[in-house]
């Protein structure tokens, strides 16, 4: 608290650089968020398509309410009354064949809430309950390999049965990520982190706004009237490090020409930008390469991405379904009514589609989605709308008035297997240069409570707190 007249520049106006620039005001130091688009966010945001009835986000988001970080920084920021967290909670599952089921949470105390539900879903056999139930208790109890992925554990521990209807939901809605891209120890620490925490341990809520209008302007209000300086459209590429000083950044490069003095720098970027944002950083300066400052160096170089696929569709009449549902099985992995998450019936229906397994590059593509894009419909959509109505055939004879495909190519950073147990200090080799990011944190995998987490811890290093 005694460092208040710093100057920190922080590059990045996601929810990570967010959480660091809210902690950091409480310092009293003069804290710039830069953001290069036009509005705060980061990939909490929303698209406004000319024509649309509403606007839709770039991926449906679901919070859990052991996100706790998350949540008090939503309280201080005055945008936590438009989450919703549903009590008890439940999941409507719509097997292949038709078959429907909740899986619902009871009124017990975590893990106990959870483990009844499962118990009585009706979707899976009972030597497929018992099973799920025997490892979950062993996730909960022990500690998990970093080295091996979450799909050759379960492999030995669980029948295609539950793999398909239960496992591969829960880690695609609650990991952001397809199973055999994940460490067994990440599930682990979802488990006890996530969903075995508090008395209710962990229920799935939603954002009842889009989440431009909370993340993008609200906060961004809020920061200001605390005395956050945000400068939008606003990109940084590069730090100056002088002779005299080559161990501290003494600038951040904006814009053409423009050089914003600092006395310390989070970069709170998602790890392609961070390389790119590096790759112009120590310009006035031999002595460092572009990886040595990392630690460990070279950790940023084998990130890569992993997708997420959204088909938004709007009707100016249609059928209200239930909050999110899952389709177990098929082309289409998770349907969300923003009809009712936003209680607004002209608000779209959007189908997730199924996570393919992960492959190897941030670039690498869905096979057939770029053409998508290109083309004027979807060209598999033969099979997702047939998988759609096969689901919910209430759907079928709806005059769709509009539809729109978000394809985010990095929706969430994936960590390869070569990276699995290596944790990455926030800290770097130039003492005042720190990092933030959803991909920082050392035990959850890439989620909104992962990125507040290195953003306040990003604060507290600065303060010294830490
Ligand atoms: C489709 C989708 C669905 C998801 N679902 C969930 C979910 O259900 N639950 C969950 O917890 N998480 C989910 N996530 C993940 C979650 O959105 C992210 O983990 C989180 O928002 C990351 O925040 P961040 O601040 O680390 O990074 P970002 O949000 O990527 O923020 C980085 C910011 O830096 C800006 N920037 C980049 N380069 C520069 C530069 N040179 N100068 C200035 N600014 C720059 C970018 O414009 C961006 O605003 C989902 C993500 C997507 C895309």
């Amino acid at each position: 608290m005694a460092r208040f007249n710093l100057h920190i520049i922080i590059i990045g106006g996601g929810i990570s650089g967010i959480a660091a620039a809210w902690e950091l005001r409480k310092t009293g130091a003069e804290v710039t968020l830069l953001e290069s688009r036009p509005r705060l966010g980061g990939r909490l945001t929303s698209h406004h398509p000319a024509g649309s009835p509403t606007p839709f986000d770039n991926g449906p988001h679901l919070f859990l309410s052991t996100y706790t970080e998350s949540l008090k920084l939503f309280r201080e920021l005055r945008i936590a009354d438009h989450f919703v967290f549903p009590y008890p909670g439940r999941i409507h599952v719509i097997r292949r064949d038709g078959l429907r089921g909740n899986l619902g949470e009871w009124p017990l105390f975590a893990p106990f809430n959870l483990a009844a539900g499962l118990v009585f879903f009706n979707l899976l056999s009972w030597k497929a309950r018992s099973r799920i139930l025997r490892t979950t208790r062993e996730l909960i109890s022990s500690t998990l390999p970093p080295d091996q992925s979450a799909e050759t554990w379960l492999a030995g521990r669980s029948e295609s049965e539950e793999r398909e209807i239960f496992w591969q939901p829960l880690i695609h809605a609650a990991l952001n990520a397809p199973v055999n891209a994940i460490p067994a120890s990440h599930l682990g620490i979802v488990f006890k982190q996530g969903f075995c925490r508090g008395w209710r341990g962990g229920r799935l809520g939603y954002a009842t706004k889009p989440l431009d209008e909370l993340f993008g302007d609200r906060v961004k209000e809020k920061l200001e009237s605390a005395g956050v300086q945000v400068r939008l459209k606003t990109s940084a590429w590069g730090g100056q490090l002088t002779q005299n000083n080559p161990d501290r950044i003494t600038g951040v490069f904006v814009g053409k020409n423009e050089v914003i003095p600092c006395d310390e720098v989070v970069v709170a970027l998602p790890p392609w930008a961070l390389a790119e944002w590096a790759s112009a950083q120590f310009i006035q300066h031999d002595g460092l390469s572009n990886s040595s400052w990392l630690q460990p160096p070279h950790f940023l170089d084998e990130w890569q991405a992993n997708p997420i696929v959204t088909i938004y569709l709007w009707a100016d009449e249609r059928p209200l379904l239930e909050l999110y549902t899952s389709l177990p099985g098929r082309s289409i992995g998770w349907v969300f009514d923003y009809g009712r998450l936003w209680n607004d019936r002209r608000a779209p229906v959007a189908l997730m589609l199924e996570m393919q397994p992960a492959t190897d590059l941030w670039d690498t593509q869905i096979p057939g989605i770029r053409s998508w894009t290109r083309s004027h419909f979807p060209l598999d959509s033969e099979r997702i709308f047939a998988d759609l109505f096969s689901a919910l055939p209430q759907l079928s004879g709806v005059r769709w008035k509009m539809w729109k495909i978000i394809r985010e190519r990095r929706a969430t950073p994936l960590r390869p297997a070569s990276l699995w147990g290596i944790l990455a200090k926030q800290t770097t080799a130039v003492s005042n240069l720190y990092l933030a990011g959803d991909w920082l944190d050392p035990e959850l995998p890439p989620t909104v409570e992962a990125a507040v987490r290195t953003g306040i811890k990003v604060g507290k290093l600065i303060t010294g707190k830490e």
